[in-house]
């Protein structure tokens, strides 16, 4: 047996931090054959290709909903720009128009017609527009394999680092399923689908290595070091030690997280912050009081719909909110009416040119009283024990408000007819995360009982930039002084008529921003529950003057750049970040 090189020392890009030792998986997907061949019978070539691209279609939602279950709805929205793709009429009625006269087999013309895209897109100087073609690849080969009726072959052994050219987001997510320690790549950067997954999934990743599958061979060892951008191949005694004890430092570092899950998230001056969980998905409940969240700031029921794949009715959607009231139970959960429209689900085929300021939030369930209604009767049942609140998306004008009281007093009325207890006084809060809103926010605040702040939102109506749209998104800053001042603005104005202000957007989550959010004079913030140990931590190791002072030299910032640089100052020269300490 000939004697391995030890310590083999790769370098690539950092793309997801993580420390993992375990066996390599050389993973390799065959690219398909595609023959010119001619068609006899157009029509029924044209049928195939219908239900090859059905069937990649059914594919994707289920990486979506394994994707949403792992990481979240919003960033699982990649599959859904893939399956955009497949519905794109332009693109589907070239291919179709091509077989038709050209009589050449479907695979064929999709992969021409795809690949025209591609090689656009490889020609960019741009590494962004390198890296979104290899999901457009990725997606041709899915129509392909299925225009060939073959199964893709997803499984591998568990918890394996797994070592390919290049990772599709759909892998990424699928080998989760494995238990996968780590992803090591020839091609693919930090701003890849890929990376980004890596990073929600917690899991490391060390890419762009060039030659990773050439120097390394089926079940090498290896250890990934996503925080330096290492893989260190078959590694000698010393360097394994010297990683065992990294891990199990971080490990150290989770636990002691874990040990502030009783501890309020007080500043060492005494300021306490409400932190609630946002709930994307029923599953996550567990992992929501374990994560020591006081409570729910925002449950996205649109979710249900998803789930459902049609309406739940006022039973369904009753056994859900109550269900999660229970088990919450003495804390508090803030269901908000169904944020259906924009880039989420709708319940009609209904293709708005401009659907973030189309028929979304508010708009549709006011245009639809019966649906709107059903659920505000379902939240109104749950409520018995008074620990749900009630909270309304996208809202833009008072008169909005005004007509879903009307409708909630009717709700009201019809149960006390029927005999059904229910919160007479069920707290009625507004999302805002409309600029209109925000500039309101004292009138809004007064007709409401609550507002929490949707940065998501807020950013992408603020700055004018599609909050799902990759090419702009250098232009969607959390820190952009008017994003800075506007959520002073609303903390402020709720304040002053004595209403409670929280924020619910991804913001809340950013280590950098939370010192800022305290400074600007939130009390509460909802936060994904992975999350929360961290900003608690965060929290509890700075002061609320200090605080008080960053966000008040940030107010008088004119760039993002300059609130940037003074977040990141603050949080390296305040903030003890143990895991920095390991290096
Ligand atoms: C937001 O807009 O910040 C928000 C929390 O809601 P969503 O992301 O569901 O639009
Ligand atoms: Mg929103």
């Amino acid at each position: 047996m000939s004697s391995k090189e030890t310590n083999i020392i790769l370098h690539g890009i950092a793309a997801a931090p993580g420390i993992s030792i375990a066996k390599a998986h050389l993973y390799s997907k065959q690219k398909e054959d595609v023959s010119s061949q001619t068609v006899d019978d157009v029509e029924e070539a044209i049928a195939n290709l219908d239900v090859a691209l059905e069937q990649s279609k059914k594919e994707l939602r289920k990486i979506f909903s394994l994707a949403v279950d792992k990481i979240g709805e919003k960033r699982a929205a990649i599959f859904d720009a893939q399956i955009m793709i497949l519905d794109d009429p332009i693109l589907i009625s070239n291919i179709k128009d091509r077989i038709r006269r050209e009589k050449k087999v479907p695979e064929f013309i999709v992969d021409s017609e795809i690949s025209k895209y591609t090689q656009l897109m490889n020609q960019a100087d741009e590494a962004y527009m390198k890296e979104r073609s290899h999901d457009i690849e990725d997606i041709k080969n899915r129509i392909i394999r299925n225009l060939k009726k073959k199964k893709w072959k997803s499984r591998i052994a568990t918890d394996v680092i797994v070592v390919t050219t290049n990772l599709s987001p759909s892998d990424t997510v699928l080998f989760t399923r494995m238990n996968v320690k780590g992803y090591v790549t020839d091609f693919g950067g930090l701003t890849s689908h890929a990376a980004i997954l890596a990073r929600s999934l917690n899991i490391p990743a060390v890419l762009g290595l060039h030659d990773a599958t050439n120097k390394i061979q089926e079940n090498d060892e290896l250890i990934i070091d996503g925080y330096k951008g290492l893989v260190i191949v078959n590694p000698d005694e010393e360097t394994l030690n010297e990683y065992k004890t990294k891990i199990e430092k971080l490990q150290s570092y989770d636990e002691e997280l874990y040990k502030l899950k009783d501890l309020p998230a007080k500043t060492t001056d005494g300021k306490t912050i409400k932190l609630f969980a946002n709930l994307d998905l029923m599953e996550e409940l567990e992992f929501i009081t374990h994560n020591c969240a006081r409570g729910i700031g925002l449950v996205r029921t649109e979710q249900l719909f998803n789930h459902l794949e049609s309406f739940p009715d006022e039973e369904e959607q009753y056994i859900t909110y109550k269900d999660l009231a229970d088990r919450i139970y003495p804390e508090i959960v803030t269901i908000r009416a169904f944020d259906i429209g924009g880039d989420k689900v709708l319940p009609v085929d209904l293709h708005e040119p401009n659907p973030f300021l189309g028929w979304r939030g508010i708009r549709l369930l006011l245009d639809n009283p019966e649906l709107f209604k059903t659920q505000i009767r379902a939240v109104l049942r749950a409520s018995a024990h008074k620990n749900i609140y009630f909270m309304i998306p996208m809202v833009t004008a008072i008169e909005e408000v005004r007509e879903t009281k009307i409708l909630i007093e009717q709700c009201k009325k019809e149960l006390k007819a029927e005999k059904k207890q229910f919160d007479k006084h069920l707290p009625v809060g507004l999302m805002i995360e409309v600029p209109s809103a925000a500039a309101m926010a004292k009138d809004f605040a007064e007709e409401s009982d609550f507002l929490s702040i949707g940065t998501n939102d807020l950013i992408q109506y603020t700055l004018a930039v599609d909050r799902g749209n990759e090419i702009v998104s250098k232009l969607y800053q959390e820190f952009h002084p008017s994003i800075v001042r506007f959520i002073h603005h609303v903390a402020k104005e709720g304040k002053k008529v004595g209403k409670p202000v929280s924020l619910c957007g991804e913001m809340a989550a950013d280590p950098f921003a939370a010192p800022l959010l305290v400074g600007l004079g939130l009390e509460s913030l909802s936060i994904s529950p992975s999350i929360i140990p961290q900003i608690k931590k965060i929290i509890r190791s700075i002061s609320y003057k200090d605080a008080k002072e960053l966000a008040e030299k940030c107010l008088e910032m004119r760039t993002e750049k300059e609130i940037n640089d003074a977040l990141h100052h603050f949080y390296n020269k305040r903030i003890q970040d143990q895991i920095k300490n390991l290096y």
